[in-house]
């Protein structure tokens, strides 16, 4: 599985925390009303970007 970056779209996120709920790696944390992506924790499984209610999220392959 290529290694991604979840990248947000402010405009559409409204930090409802589901994607930080399905998460197994606790790789996003909404913290002081930011959204934060911790990609050494993430497993690249793109679980967040399905539990989106609004599709603010996006996996971005990276090269490694
Ligand atoms: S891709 Fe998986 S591990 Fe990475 S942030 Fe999303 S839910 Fe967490
Ligand atoms: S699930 Fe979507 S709207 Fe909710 S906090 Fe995550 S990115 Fe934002």
């Amino acid at each position: 599985m290529p290694k991604v970056e979840i990248i947000v779209d402010k405009e559409k996120c409204y930090l409802c925390g589901s994607c930080v709920a399905v998460c197994p790696k606790e790789a996003i944390i909404i913290e002081n009303d930011e959204w934060n992506f911790f990609f050494d924790k993430c497993i690249s499984c793109k679980f967040c970007v399905l539990a989106c209610p609004v599709g603010a999220l996006n996996a971005e392959e990276v090269e490694q």
